[in-house]
C-alpha cells in the first residue's frame, strides 16, 4: 500500500508548481494583461463575430497537461474578443461595468492564500477586512452602528436574501402568502420579481405603483395603495424602491416612501445596486436624500466603485434581523461558535465557504483612497449631462427627462417612416460598427437608446466619439 502511495504522491504533486513554473505563469498572465490594457483605447466596445467563441470547444479537458501559451492564445481569440468589451470605456449600454486593475491583483492574492472567509474562527483578519467594507457603506447609506451586511456575488442576489430577512422578519407564514403585498415600481429591476420567486412568495401581489413624467414612484399613490389593501385585509409586507433604475438612471422619492413605510410599519428596501455609490457626490447625496430611512438596501460595488464583476452587497440596518434570519448552526462547525466580537459571513448570507470578497474592495480604496472614486462619480454625472445637451443638438432628436444620475434616453424621430424601426435599426448599426457600445429600451411601446455612463474608463472624448458615431448613423440610415 505505501508503494501505492508513494506512486499516487509522485503524481499528485504535479499539482503543485515549482518556482519556475510559477514565474513562468505570472509573467505570461501579467504580459496578456498588459497587452489587454495598452490596446484597450483601440479595442472597439462589441464584437459581432461568426463564431462567438466556439474555438473554446477545441481544447476539451483530456488527461494530458497543455501549454500555457495555447491557453492564452484560446483565451484572446475566444473569450476577449466577441460581444461586449466591458473593460471599454466606451462601453456605454446597460449599466457598464469597471475591473479595477488592484482588484484583480487582490483575487490573485485571495487565491494564492485562500483565506476561509466563511466563518471568523477561520480567518479573522479577512473576515475583518470584509466587515469593514460593510461598515464603510453602512456609514455611506446613514445607518447607524448596529447595522450588518454581507458581501454578495452581485445585485440580485443582494435583493434575494434582503427580501428573505423582510419575509422572515415580518412573522408571516405560507398560508399568509397570498395575502402578502410588495409595492414597487414597473420599473423595478427584474431579479427583485425573481427574488419573489425563489423566496417562496410567488402567490404575494406585486403592486406596480404610478410613476410622475420622471419615472419615479408617486408617493401618494403608494400611501392610497398601502391603506386600501390594509382595508381589504391584505399584509402590506415591504416596499422595493429604486435608487437609480437600470433603465432609465430614475430615483424614487425615499424620504417620503420612508416616512410611509414607517407610518404602515412595513419594511423598506432600495435597491440602490446601480445608483449606491453616488452617495459619495454631493449630488447624489441629493438625490438620494431618505435613503438611510430604509431597513435594507442593495448596493453594487461592481458597478459604482468599479470593481470587476462578482461585487454586491446586501446593508441591513438592525443587524440582528439579517443575523435571525440567516444564521444556523451544524455539528461539524461548533469549533467555530465561539463568542466573537465580529459577526461571520457565513452567518449573514447562504454561502458557507465564499471567495474573499472583501480583498478586491478594501485592496483600491486603500491603494488609491477614496478621493479618485468621488472624482470619477461626479465625471461620470457631468459626462451624462453633457451627452444630454449636445444630443439635443442633432435635429429630430428627443429626449427623456434631464438625467438624474448617470443614464440617459433618448430617441430619433424621422420625418417619414415608423420610429420605433428607425431607432432598432440605428441601435444595430451601433453594435455593428462596435466602435462605441449603446444598448436600446422601451418605454409604453416605445423604443429608446440609452447612454449609461458608470464605467471609470469613460471620458469626454469617448462621450465625443458617441455623438459623433450617432450623427453618422443617424445619417447613413436617413439616406437609405
Ligand atoms: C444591476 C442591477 C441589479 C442586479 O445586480 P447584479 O449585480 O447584476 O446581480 C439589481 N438592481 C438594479 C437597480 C441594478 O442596476
Amino acid at each position: 500500500m505505501e508503494q501505492q502511495i508513494k506512486e499516487l504522491e509522485r503524481q499528485a504533486r504535479q499539482l503543485e508548481t515549482t518556482v519556475q513554473d510559477r514565474k513562468s505563469l505570472i509573467n505570461k498572465a501579467t504580459g496578456y494583461g498588459e497587452e489587454f490594457l495598452n490596446s484597450l483605447s483601440e479595442k472597439p466596445a462589441y464584437v459581432n463575430s461568426e463564431t462567438m467563441g466556439k474555438g473554446v470547444y477545441e481544447l476539451p479537458f483530456d488527461e494530458k497537461p497543455k501549454d500555457f501559451d495555447q491557453l492564452l492564445q484560446a483565451l484572446k481569440s475566444e473569450v476577449d474578443l466577441p460581444g461586449l468589451n466591458p473593460a471599454s470605456g466606451k462601453h456605454a449600454g446597460y449599466i457598464p461595468g469597471g475591473g479595477l486593475y488592484p482588484s484583480a491583483i487582490a483575487d490573485y492574492l485571495a487565491a494564492v492564500t485562500n483565506r476561509y472567509t466563511g466563518v471568523f474562527f477561520s480567518s479573522p483578519g479577512a473576515v475583518r477586512i470584509e466587515n469593514m467594507c460593510i461598515r464603510w457603506m453602512n456609514d455611506l447609506i446613514g445607518y447607524p452602528d448596529g447595522a450588518s451586511g454581507n458581501l454578495t456575488s452581485g445585485g440580485s442576489i443582494a435583493n434575494l436574501i434582503g427580501l428573505v430577512v423582510t419575509r422572515d422578519d415580518s412573522g408571516i407564514k405560507a398560508e399568509d402568502f397570498s395575502r402578502a403585498v410588495i409595492y414597487t415600481t414597473q420599473q423595478v429591476h427584474h431579479c427583485v420579481i425573481k427574488a419573489i420567486k425563489f423566496a417562496g412568495l410567488g402567490e404575494a401581489t406585486l403592486r406596480t405603483i404610478p410613476m410622475d413624467d420622471h419615472y419615479r414612484m408617486k408617493a401618494d399613490a403608494l400611501e392610497e395603495q398601502i391603506k386600501s389593501d390594509k382595508k381589504d385585509g391584505r399584509i402590506p409586507l415591504t416596499i422595493f424602491a429604486s435608487a437609480g433604475t437600470t433603465d432609465l438612471g430614475a430615483v424614487d422619492p425615499l424620504d417620503e416612501i420612508g416616512d410611509i413605510a414607517e407610518q404602515h410599519d412595513l419594511w423598506f428596501h432600495v435597491d440602490a445596486a446601480y445608483g449606491g455609490f453616488f452617495l459619495l457626490t454631493e449630488h447624489g447625496k441629493e438625490m438620494m436624500k431618505g435613503i438611510e430611512k430604509s431597513d435594507s438596501a442593495t448596493i453594487d460595488p461592481h458597478k459604482g466603485l468599479f470593481l470587476p464583476y462578482g461585487s454586491g452587497a446586501l446593508l441591513v440596518k438592525d443587524g440582528e434581523r439579517l443575523y435571525e434570519s440567516q444564521h444556523m448552526s451544524a455539528n461539524y462547525l461548533q469549533d467555530t461558535y465561539k463568542a466573537t466580537e465580529e459577526a461571520s459571513p457565513a452567518d449573514l448570507s447562504p454561502e458557507l465557504s465564499k471567495h474573499f470578497r472583501g480583498l478586491r474592495m478594501w485592496l483600491p480604496l486603500q491603494l488609491f483612497g477614496v478621493q479618485p472614486f468621488r472624482a470619477a462619480l461626479d465625471e461620470k454625472l457631468l459626462l451624462t449631462r453633457y451627452f444630454y445637451d449636445k444630443i439635443q443638438q442633432i435635429d429630430s432628436i428627443e429626449v427623456g427627462p434631464e438625467p438624474e444620475l448617470s443614464v440617459a434616453f433618448f430617441r430619433y424621430v424621422p420625418e417619414n417612416g415608423d420610429a420605433n424601426a428607425f431607432n432598432k435599426k440605428l441601435v444595430n448599426e451601433i453594435h455593428n460598427d462596435g466602435r462605441v457600445f449603446l444598448s436600446s429600451t422601451h418605454l409604453n411601446g416605445t423604443v429608446y437608446l440609452r447612454l449609461a455612463v458608470l464605467n471609470f474608463r469613460t471620458h469626454l472624448e469617448d462621450i465625443d466619439l458617441i455623438l459623433s458615431v450617432l450623427r453618422e448613423k443617424i445619417r447613413k440610415l436617413e439616406v437609405i
